[in-house]
């Protein structure tokens, strides 16, 4: 057990090493902070991490980029990396009866065969819009259900829309904010090349490049990244010194504490938080996800991203990676499975899941088989999307916490946007700029 009266005091210690604790910390010592990340996980990058594929290194959960992360690209021009951005024209579909029909422009919404021509309008003028909207404050009391259904119809939102959120939010579905699927089909409906070509991006290497880069400059700047060191307990002493420790006896004692873990993990780590904040911050929920990736000997439809609308498959889609980043000879395909861990398939085995999964892959392309699979994986994680609910905000405790020097926050607190890089990073940016400005760096 370490002595505290031996441990220096640092300027900064961050809480996770994902992208958002990554961000804060390389700010925070770039500005001149000694600064500390403490991670609980094996290694860093968070729900952004990498893993050796069969020989390739590949991220856990899929990332790609829009022509409006405008977050990720200020940090990579800062790190000398914009120029490792890739992009690619991606297509959509939908898998509908077993068959796989185009999706995301205006000629496949014309020739998709499973809406009538009022459909088809309503569903044009609703992603058109999308695209456009610069407020969406009149959406914001709204739940998702109930402002698709005004803009495309009961039946329209039914053959679009419900399984989709339902296959992915379950007992939620009601409850999730239209605000936060229409900044979604917003950012991808205005990452375009033009009105028939969608434009995705991805980092040259994979978000690996980033969160390497990141952890580079935070050691260059004299900081440090600690993995295998999950925070259990943060506590404030009356000069406003704060001590923190993990379970293995190790302590530390810093000014300035960002936390950028799960916020319903926050109450049992920080005590001296207040009751309010405490509450608050434990009733957000969250799903889960078991992201299964299978790397196959042949494509499977070609589009990037697979609307799967057939009831008798358990995943809401198929995300063909390797249409955005080249393998070379090799095909990734990724199948998510959303869900709350409350959910019976959560307590499947890996295998039974990507068993299941691999069906909706055979479907998608007949012509694939189990001889083409040449690796699989799976990768779960708890907390992987807060349920958002409308006028989210309203429910989330200040950043600032009313412990002095203490800021909490995780993917939720950029509500009304989805969680990306581009999000996590800035915010992070913002987290460590306070407490740069408190410690007068
Ligand atoms: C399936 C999936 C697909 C996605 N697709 C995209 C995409 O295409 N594009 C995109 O931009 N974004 C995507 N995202 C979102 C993106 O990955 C996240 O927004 C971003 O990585 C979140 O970073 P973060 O640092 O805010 O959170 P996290 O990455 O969750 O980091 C929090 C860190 O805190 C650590 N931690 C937890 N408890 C403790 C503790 N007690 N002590 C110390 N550390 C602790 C965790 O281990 C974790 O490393 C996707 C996410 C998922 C799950």
């Amino acid at each position: 057990m370490s002595d505290v009266a031996d441990e220096p005091l640092l300027d900064v210690i961050v809480i996770g090493a994902g992208a958002m604790g990554l961000a804060a910390a390389h700010h925070a010592a770039k500005a001149g902070c000694s600064t500390l990340v403490l991670e609980a996980g094996e290694v860093v990058g968070g729900m952004a991490a990498h893993f050796d594929f069969d020989g390739i290194s590949l991220e856990r959960f899929y990332h790609f980029m829009c022509l409006s992360d405008e977050g990720t690209f200020e940090l990579l021009e800062e790190l000398g990396l914009r120029d490792r951005v890739v992009w690619r024209n991606t297509k959509m579909g939908y898998l509908k009866n077993r068959k796989v029909y185009p999706w995301g422009n205006p000629v496949a919404l014309l020739t998709y065969p499973h809406l009538n021509p009022i459909e088809k309008f309503r569903y044009g003028l609703m992603a058109w819009w999308c695209t456009k909207r610069r407020s969406w404050d009149a959406a914001e009391p709204l739940t998702a259900p109930v402002w698709l259904k005004r803009w495309l119809g009961e039946s329209c939102y039914q053959k679009m829309w419900h399984r989709l959120l339902h296959q992915k939010f379950f007992q939620f579905t009601d409850k999730i904010s239209a605000t936060w699927i229409g900044t979604r089909i917003q950012r991808i409906g205005q990452s375009r090349e033009s009105l028939m070509k969608e434009k995705l991006g991805y980092i040259e290497g994979g978000t690996q490049t980033l969160v390497d880069a990141l952890v580079a400059s935070i050691r260059e700047n004299e900081g440090d990244v600690l993995c295998s060191a999950p925070v259990q307990s943060v506590t404030v002493d009356s000069d406003g010194i704060k001590t923190v420790t993990t379970p293995d006896g190790r302590i530390w004692k810093a000014r300035e504490i960002i936390s950028t873990a799960p916020t319903p993990i926050v109450p049992k780590m920080i005590h001296q938080l207040s009751e309010d904040e405490r509450s608050k911050l434990a009733a957000i929920e969250n799903i889960g996800v078991v992201c299964l990736v299978y790397k196959l000997a042949k494509p499977v439809t070609g589009n990037f991203w697979l609307n799967i609308m057939d009831e008798e498959h358990a995943i809401p889609g198929l995300i063909e990676f390797s249409a955005l980043r080249d393998f070379g000879d090799d095909h990734v395909v990724y199948a998510p499975y959303y869900m709350p861990i409350d959910n019976e398939r959560w307590a499947w085995s890996d295998e039974a899941l990507l068993d299941e999964a691999f069906e909706a892959i055979r479907v998608a392309n007949p012509d694939i088989t189990q001889a083409d699979v040449t690796a699989r994986m799976a990768s779960r994680l708890k907390y992987s999307q807060p349920i958002c609910t409308p006028n989210f905000l309203d429910r989330l405790p200040a950043i600032e916490t009313s412990l002095p020097g203490v800021q909490v926050a995780d993917t939720s607190y950029y509500y009304p946007e989805d969680r990306g890089i581009s999000q996590s990073v800035a915010l992070g940016k913002t987290m460590a700029r306070h407490s740069i400005a408190r410690l007068g760096q």
